[in-house]
């Protein structure tokens, strides 16, 4: 084997390079999209309903919302739990910068609290330590797809009178003591972007039981907006007759992307027990690994896995975990990190934030790496990043 680094300028284990996702495109897909493009819709039509009605079924729950991105769905979450200027919404800071964000377009303050080292998923004690009397909702994340331990944070809610939101976005599909992800939290918010799960190109959802969250939901997606006749203030006008009730946006999601939507749905499983399937491999190659922690799954858990994150024990290189990245990414594997904790974001350091506020989630943050998990990835392709985590961890072990 070639054993010089392609990074120092030896032959990369692959020729070209692997994302860390990608979606699957198929025949099918293209197809329902070409129908719906000769159909009288292109924006809210017949397709929209159908995701919708087909996710609900999915997740097992009474009402889908769907929007234009998973960023709008955990908007529209914010908004329908009224969250506002003064109230406080706990978060992970080990996340897309989104599941924060939401909670600063409403006006209210993201604070934040740390990671369990073994799950990365918010920690229930430090989670509870954070609650105050201006803490209004909870924004937990599955992180990786692992769900968070829901049932603990549903109880600290209820005993506090707060709203949690779940960002499933790395969830779908996902089960929590053997019940979807999406029926469980107040308002759970999907994203279908195309590293995610299924795809619309762009597009996410929010699912929720609660018919009042329902409501203010549909309204935010097109700005607040209303024909029911039961909502509006003057019901007198005529049939041309629309009030805005609300200040909500245009999030609205295609029929386009909706009848992608539908289409990927049907091949879900598929997708997930591939992901599943690779997994189990990284993981029967990667314990054999000195240097190397595989994910933990926590019992409650039985994850769709979005990524595939490892854990680099640094002490045992004579590189750091920024070294071990750049030589992966040089053998043309499409290695990634996620995350960056949010408030090391300069635009969060503005706001105040300090470094050392989750200590576990700055520790973790320094030494995972993501390796490329996607459903269409061969058995070839996963060889190839073990070989290259093999040559890596090899060349630079202390
Ligand atoms: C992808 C993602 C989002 C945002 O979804 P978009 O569809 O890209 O707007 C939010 N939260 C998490 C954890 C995500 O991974």
């Amino acid at each position: 084997m070639n054993n010089i680094l392609a990074i120092n300028g030896g032959k990369p284990v692959r020729d070209c390079y692997l994302p860390y996702g990608q979606q699957w495109i198929d025949e099918a897909d293209i197809q329902v999209v070409v129908e719906t493009l000769k159909s009288n819709y292109l924006t809210t039509g017949p397709k929209v309903a159908e995701l919708e009605e087909k996710i609900a079924e999915y997740v097992g729950v009474k009402h889908a919302v769907a929007v234009s991105n998973g960023t709008a769905a955990l908007h529209a979450a914010c908004f329908a739990a009224g969250i506002k200027e003064g109230d406080e919404v706990i978060t992970t800071p080990l996340t897309f910068a989104a599941s924060a964000n939401c909670i600063l377009y409403q006006g209210a303050t993201p604070v934040f609290a740390d990671i369990d080292p073994k799950t990365y998923n918010i920690d229930i004690h430090d989670l509870e330590r954070k609650i105050t009397d201006k803490t209004k909702a909870i924004i937990p994340v599955d992180y990786t797809g692992q769900v968070v331990d829901i049932d603990p944070i549903l109880k600290l809610a209820e005993k506090h009178n707060l709203i949690v939101i779940e960002d499933a976005a790395h969830a779908l599909g996902t089960e929590y003591k053997g019940k979807k992800v999406g029926s469980i939290a107040h308002m759970t918010t999907f994203s279908f972007h195309p590293v995610k799960h299924i795809t619309t190109g762009e597009g996410g959802v929010i699912t929720t039981n609660d018919e009042e969250f329902y409501k203010k939901l549909s309204l935010f997606r097109t700005h607040g907006i209303s024909r029911d006749k039961k909502l509006l203030v003057n019901n007198e006008e005529g049939s041309w007759y629309y009030e805005q009730l609300e200040l909500g946006y245009n999030y609205r999601i295609t029929d386009v992307q909706c009848a992608l939507g539908v289409s990927q749905l049907e091949k879900i499983d598929r997708f997930i027990d591939r992901r599943r399937e690779l997994v189990k491999k990284y993981n029967e190659y990667l314990s054999a690994v000195d240097g190397v922690i595989i994910p933990y799954q926590g019992d409650y858990s039985h994850s769709s896995y979005h990524l595939y994150v490892v854990q680099i024990e640094v002490e045992k290189f004579s590189v750091g975990r920024k070294e071990i990245f750049e030589a992966l990414k040089a053998e043309n594997i499409g290695v990634n990190v996620h995350y960056i904790p949010v408030y090391y974001h300069p635009y969060y350091q503005k706001l105040g934030y300090k470094k050392g506020l989750c200590p576990n989630a700055e520790r973790i943050y320094e030494r995972i790496i993501t390796l490329p998990l996607f459903p269409k990835m061969s058995n070839d392709d996963l060889k190839a990043v073990v070989n290259a985590v093999n040559k890596v961890l090899t060349y630079y072990k202390e």
